[in-house]
């Protein structure tokens, strides 16, 4: 297959990413061949061709056309895993649009945030998500149309039926030209001050997804692949969509949440070979009893690969004797739009090692942008170049130079490198939560908890779980005369959750009287996090005049 390719990009124009997906695997003959396997949470099932994806995702780009949508305009998915999203995201590639998922879970203002920034044109949903996204439509001028997947009349002028409008869209579609430069996806991801930056990525950068699927996920013509990933986050779409669908492999797509029993399943069932998943996932098959694992047969499984978070040493020997299989840990981010350090089947695994750079040049850098010797922490930084690399952070141009003032960029990571190599991540650089493989931004939930009234001050920290790899813990002072209770808390906590997300919830509430600051106001999460731990920070007035 990658011979194939490069066969087809000796023509600059051949570069559009849904036709690699569906059209071009339909040309090579692979039309009946299942795409997607779904597995839905009453176990029932649907298989899903090559041929049926480019149908379906042709009248979709037609459906857009209709729409008057246009190469360049962002167009974005905000639903529940389900095979139309899927046909919707391909549809809009194909005619040069720019897609973006929404995760589900999201909240009025993350949609707000999302949406306004982008100018969104259409907006793909279900008609239980309505009210949220009409609650804050006379917000978003530049939003002309919401397509809704479960009503069979259209709404309004500009609420209209997915079905409908799939009915009567043209099942013929000519690609046009795209070459690798063009914009493909958006995603949109946290930072530890402001809004959440949109990421926008190009189609070049299925080159760096197809190689690394084939060359470090190891993924063979004829296997099952399994990426557990939601398409709302970067790996559910280079890993869950664009990867595999481009290398005409079958992949699974299961529509429910984590259940151990049901997972097990699906790899035994649907025979899967290659899986990759996430830490904390791993950690909660870990908590079950190990004689759930003996009733399942996982002999097809060739190999467990694992992205979004630290893989603890302790995964990787559970995963050794009970699925005697290896956990390969991969490093990835929004920004890179590819796996770029990695362990794979072949290379000697060192737990707790995030791998080895593949086809990039990474390096550590120290306060003075010098590389530093192996063994000593610093700041992870990538030689910029690699055919994924996003080209900006939308409307935030400053931002994206300064990810790159050093000459490469900045990940924002801390970690060092052995003397073989190997990468070995610390933490974040910045004040940025991973809470199972999931960044949030600290500034979204600190401002969600001001707006209300009880609330004086809030400072938003990511402390060590076990489980999650980090949880949000909030530091709240309350305004004269409140005092905590729990109907407060909880008033809170579905305060943050419908803003912004479940994920972004505080797990726990910490009462003090005020929030550190230094004397430019800005919150001193360091100390926080200290404070948490019980860590010593020693001299606190040389952090508050920093
Ligand atoms: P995102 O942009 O949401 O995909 O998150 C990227 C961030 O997740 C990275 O900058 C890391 O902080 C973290 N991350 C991803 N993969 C790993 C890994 N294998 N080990 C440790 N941290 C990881």
């Amino acid at each position: 297959m990658l011979n194939d390719y490069a066969k087809i990009f000796t023509q600059a124009e051949n570069y559009n990413i849904a036709y690699l997906c569906s059209g071009y695997q339909c040309d090579l003959g692979f039309g009946s061949r299942v795409a997607f396997r779904w597995v839905f949470p009453d176990r029932s099932l649907l298989n899903i061709t090559f041929a049926e994806l480019e149908e379906d995702s042709n009248r979709c780009a037609n459906m857009l056309l209709d729409l008057n949508v246009i190469k360049g305009d962002p167009v974005f998915t905000f639903l529940p895993k389900q095979p139309s999203l899927y046909s919707f995201f391909l549809g809009i590639l194909k005619i040069n649009a720019i897609a973006c998922v929404l995760f589900s879970n999201f909240g009025e203002e993350a949609l707000m945030d999302r949406l306004g920034d982008s100018k969104a044109k259409i907006l793909l949903t279900n008609k239980g998500f309505l009210r949220k996204v009409k609650s804050i439509w006379d917000s978003l001028p530049e939003l002309e149309k919401i397509i809704v997947v479960d009503i069979e009349e259209q709404e309004s002028e500009r609420v209209l039926s997915y079905q409908k409008l799939l009915g009567s869209s043209s099942l013929n579609l000519t690609i046009p030209p795209t070459v690798p430069d063009t914009p493909s996806v958006i995603h949109y991801t946290s930072g530890s001050t402001g809004k959440p930056k949109g990421v926008l990525h190009v189609h070049r950068s299925i080159i760096s997804q197809v190689k690394t699927f084939r060359e470090i996920l190891s993924v063979e013509d004829g296997d099952i692949f399994w990426c557990t990933a939601d398409p709302g986050w970067v790996t559910g779409v280079s890993y869950g969509i664009i990867a595999p669908l481009s290398q005409g492999i079958t992949q699974i797509q299961y529509s429910g949440t984590f259940n151990a029993e049901i997972w097990f399943e699906i790899l035994q069932n649907e025979k899967v070979n290659i899986w990759y998943t996430a830490p904390t996932a791993l950690r909660m098959l870990m908590q079950e009893d190990t004689s759930l694992f003996a009733k399942f047969d996982l002999s097809p499984l060739k190999f467990i690969f694992s992205v979004g978070e630290p893989l603890n040493p302790s995964v990787i020997d559970w995963a050794r004797s009970i699925l005697h299989k290896d956990v390969y840990d991969t490093w990835f981010q929004t920004e890179t739009g590819a796996i770029m350090i990695a362990n794979r089947p072949g290379m000697e695994v060192r737990p707790g090692s995030m791998g080895k750079p593949y086809e990039i040049t990474a390096i550590i850098l120290d306060e003075q942008n010098l590389p530093v010797p192996p063994r000593q922490q610093g700041r992870l930084c990538l030689e910029p170049g690699w055919p994924s690399m996003f080209i900006c952070y939308l409307n935030k141009e400053s931002v994206y130079r300064q990810k790159f003032a050093s000459g490469y960029y900045e990940t924002g990571d801390l970690a060092y490198k052995d003397e073989n190599g190997y990468f070995w991540f610390f933490g974040r650089g910045d004040d940025v939560i991973n809470t199972s493989g999931h960044l949030v931004g600290p500034f979204e939930i600190e401002s969600a908890l001001l707006e209300l009234d009880e609330v004086a001050e809030a400072g938003v920290i990511g402390a060590p779980d076990e489980l999650m790899y980090e949880k949000v813990v909030a530091y709240i002072s309350l305004k004269q005369d409140i005092s905590w209770t729990r109907s407060l808390e909880i008033k809170l906590r579905l305060h943050v959750s419908n803003k912004l997300s479940s994920i972004a919830t505080p797990q726990e509430f910490v009462i003090v009287e005020r929030i550190p600051k230094n004397k430019s106001g800005k919150i001193l999460r360091r100390l926080l996090k200290a404070w948490y731990t019980g860590e010593d920070v020693g001299d606190v007035s040389t952090l508050e005049s920093e």
